[in-house]
């Protein structure tokens, strides 16, 4: 019998770019199954959920998690995952705080549906046929189709998550050091970030000496408008970057191909609604004494405002979506 530890990965609501972090790691891929038994990766490997179930309970070392909590499926599954495993990771901005596929809460359940099944000018499906659980005679089974839950959620909002791998997607460095703690049990208190750093993306810009100290802008500018200057603070130049109010650990490899930070690696330590904290940190530099001026500047300038400051976090945030009127 193999002593080495176990090792599940387990996508649920995502794009499966978090998939793809993991092969990034590149030939460190090979230093990682080395290292570990991989008992469970529906995307690589060709274990049932069935194989899982017969695992002792806390057998899995650790479960990487990727993508947001969106289906029944997903529920059963990370719950199942949770039973078996001595840590639970949330990998990826969409299972830490929902990331980009949890601005669908924005709408509601029905709507989503409509527009996926219905509308979409792709689709033609006269007799509006929804995905349903449905007998299938020749086989003689029922084919379960899980449900989709009223909200996309957090995976720490339906099961214990003992640590976070943030980006959109985790860098491969961000992943190999969070792999590297895991495996030498030189882990942080519970509930920490993993990988990454403790300090604003500012701390490790390249562009950082050329931001001021004291920073007031007058215009925030689109990124569509201009071509930045690649050697000066893009915040400084009126791209409302999110660099102060963001973890860094990426590397600011967005900074270097001279955009502005969106905030995938979310909020620093203490915080707890990243897109509250983005907000008022963007106001506190707007130089602009003008209500109407300063809406003008949200509406045109900052544009859509809940994808800016809540693009990665909106399932985590205190209102978690759109709240509607039942
Ligand atoms: S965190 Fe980003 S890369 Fe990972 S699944 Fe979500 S959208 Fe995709
Ligand atoms: S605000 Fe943006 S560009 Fe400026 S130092 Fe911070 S991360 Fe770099």
């Amino acid at each position: 019998m193999s002593e080495k530890p176990k090792i599940a990965l387990y996508w649920c609501a995502s794009c499966g770019g978090c998939e793809e972090a993991v092969l990034d790691l590149a030939e460190k891929v090979l230093d990682l199954v080395n290292a570990v038994d991989i008992v469970f990766w529906p995307v690589a490997v060709d274990f049932k959920i069935e194989d899982v179930e017969k695992l002792p309970d806390k057998s899995i070392t650790a479960s990487l998690i990727n993508g947001g909590i969106r289906l029944t499926e997903h529920e059963k599954v990370v719950k199942l995952l949770r039973q078996k495993s001595q840590y639970v990771i949330a990998y990826g901005a969409c299972s830490a705080w929902g990331g980009i596929p949890g601005l669908a809460n924005l709408y509601k359940r029905e709507e989503l549906l409509s527009r996926a099944y219905f509308e979409v000018p792709t689709v033609v499906n006269e007799e509006k046929v929804l995905p349903r659980t449905y007998k299938d005679e020749e086989l003689g089974i029922e084919v379960e189709v899980p449900e989709v839950l009223p909200r996309l959620l957090p995976l720490d909002r339906v099961i214990e998550v003992d640590y976070y791998v943030p980006g959109c997607p985790p860098t491969p460095d961000v992943t190999w050091n969070a792999i590297q703690a895991l495996l030498s049990g030189n882990l942080p208190p519970k509930g920490s970030v993993i990988g990454a750093s403790s300090k604003a993306l500012c701390d490790e810009c390249p562009l950082n000496e050329t931001k001021p100290d004291k920073l007031l802008i007058k215009e925030f500018k689109r990124i569509t408008e201009f071509t930045p200057d690649p050697e000066k603070c893009l915040l400084a130049q009126g791209l409302p970057c999110l660099g102060p109010v963001t973890r860094g650990g990426c590397g600011a490899l967005c900074i270097k191909a001279n955009m502005p930070c969106t905030g995938c690696f979310g909020m620093l330590d203490n915080v707890s609604d990243y897109g509250a904290k983005a907000l008022s940190f963007l106001a506190s530099i707007l130089d602009v004494e003008d209500e109407k001026e300063v809406e003008r500047q949200v509406k045109e300038k900052i544009a859509d405002l809940v994808g800016r400051l809540y693009r990665y976090t909106l399932p985590s945030s205190k209102l978690g979506g759109k709240v509607f009127k039942r």
